[in-house]
């Protein structure tokens, strides 16, 4: 079995499935560290937490990711959500694990019958909700969400954030998984005023900043909107420009002439890069509302201090994506160093059923964050225990037990060894957690009411009550 191998004792051994990750301490502290800072920085700028379910209708992200984009098209984990489906899939398992020779085709007969039978009876009365899927980004729930809950009716805009896993099936790599975290946030109603498109960059940038993070380069554009005195105009000659220069692109590109035309610019290639560079560009072909729109985003962002580089060739390739987008990339992450994308959609709720709305946001991905801090010497993981008790014999014992209590409520980390240990292995446990102080309580100690307190990087020891203890450990 491909995911899973024999242990000595001759049990299967479970293994994780590829491109999914355990997040284990020490590590999983930077984590927790950094979604503080992010909760910390977006409650600030007045943005409340959403915390949408995992799993959706599949539609909801064909629909508003477009069927005909990686993500949409070919990443999505999706299945059908019936009883009858999950009971035909158990048939066929039960075949699979009772049947001794697997391999004989009477078998494998039997259950291609069965896979037919049971996917023909899952299929026949299917309903659309059926269909579920792991998500693969939170922007479509956040916008079903506000329709759902008639978040219209509140105070405009609505300001939303969220963080957590997000699943697509692509070829694991660095920085790329099937299982990723993202961290986003959403601003859905009121205006499309510049200074709301600038403030969400502000925020994001000051969210990298507070982290350390290094060699942050942000890009912004605007893609105009879909009209034919706009980016629909534009398309059109850009499409013309590309058949002139067809067979010069490689199969991607030559391919995207029809279906895509603008993600052509996104090419990595090496040798399209001269034929794109002489692209005509979608800058000198917006309307003028975006135009002035743009310039003012621009302008905003110099307000607030945000430096930013213009990037022609950043686009969307989605009809409800409209003006402003960007892209940050962090150093340390090779070719996946993208590290947040966002852009205003302001026909995106309307698209999913809802009243006209305006809208913007961004997503993070986590993962390339944490990397990128690591990368850069920032990765710093917890520290050890603040205190580790050294505690021999039984009424010790009694007086360890309060002390840990003691101790932890006034918010130290204190490690307590359940078992009795000589104080020689006990201080050594003490250095290898990487322990501030030991604690050391014996029977005297008890018998005296005073503590002794060492201090493990030094060596030095000092004696406490238990009232002084807890306020030399207080002090900074
Ligand atoms: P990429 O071009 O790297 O595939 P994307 O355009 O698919 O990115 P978005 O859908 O805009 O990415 O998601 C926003 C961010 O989420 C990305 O900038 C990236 O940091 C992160 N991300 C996307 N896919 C993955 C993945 N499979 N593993 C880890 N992080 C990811
Ligand atoms: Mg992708």
């Amino acid at each position: 079995m491909k995911d899973a191998e024999e242990s000595s004792n001759g049990k299967r051994r479970f293994r994780l499935i590829r491109g999914f990750r355990d997040l284990l301490p020490p590590e999983t502290y930077l984590w927790n560290r950094l979604e503080a800072i992010a909760r910390a920085v977006f409650e600030s700028f007045g943005f409340g937490e959403i915390r949408p379910p995992i799993l959706e209708a599949a539609d909801l992200f064909e629909k508003s990711i477009g069927e005909d984009t990686d993500v949409a098209g070919k990443e999505l984990y999706f299945w059908v959500d019936s009883p009858r489906a999950n009971k035909g899939i158990r048939r066929v398992r039960a075949v699979d694990k009772n049947s001794a020779m697997r391999s004989t085709s009477t078998d494998s007969k039997v259950r291609d019958e069965l896979l037919h039978q049971a996917s023909s009876g899952a299929f026949d009365a299917l309903a659309e909700t059926d269909l579920v899927t792991l998500r693969p980004e939170a922007t479509a729930s956040a916008c079903r969400a506000y329709i759902e809950h008639g978040m219209q009716q509140l105070p405009q805009p609505v300001k939303l954030y969220y963080l957590g896993p997000m699943f697509r099936r692509e070829r694991p790599q660095k920085g790329r998984y099937r299982q990723f975290y993202q961290i986003g946030a959403e601003v859905l109603g009121g205006s499309d005023a510049p200074a709301i498109d600038a403030e969400v960059i502000e925020m994001v940038m000051t969210f990298f900043d507070r982290l350390g993070l290094t060699g942050v380069e942000l890009d912004i554009n605007s893609i105009g909107h879909a009209a034919d005195n706009c980016r629909r105009g534009y398309v059109e000659k850009l499409k013309a420009a590309l058949e002139q220069v067809k067979d010069k692109l490689g199969g991607d590109s030559q391919r995207r002439i029809e279906t895509n035309p603008l993600r052509v610019l996104d090419s990595k290639l090496e040798h399209e890069q001269p034929i794109i560079e002489k692209l005509p560009r979608l800058a000198d072909h917006l309307c003028d509302e975006c135009r002035t729109h743009y310039a003012a985003v621009k302008r905003q962002l110099g307000l607030r201090g945000v430096i930013f580089k213009e990037n022609w060739r950043l686009v969307r390739g989605l009809d409800y994506y409209m003006r402003t987008t960007f892209e940050i990339t962090a150093k340390g992450l090779g070719s996946q160093n993208a590290v947040c994308g966002g852009g205003r959609y302001d026909g995106l709720v309307e698209l999913l059923g809802g009243p006209p709305t305006k809208g913007i946001g961004f997503a993070i991905g986590e993962d390339r964050l944490i990397l990128s801090l690591q990368e850069s010497g920032k990765g710093a993981t917890a520290q050890g225990r603040d205190v580790y008790i050294a505690w021999m014999g039984e009424h010790a014992y009694a007086a360890a037990v309060r002390a840990a209590k003691d101790l932890r409520s006034a918010g130290f980390s204190v490690e307590l060894p359940p078992t009795e240990l000589k104080f020689g292995k006990a201080l050594e446990r003490a250095d290898k957690l990487g322990s501030r102080y030991a604690l050391i309580l014996g029977d005297n100690e008890v018998a005296e009411g005073t503590w002794t307190l060492k201090t493990l990087a030094d060596g030095t020891q000092q004696k406490f009550t238990e009232p002084e203890l807890l306020e030399f450990l207080r002090k900074p």
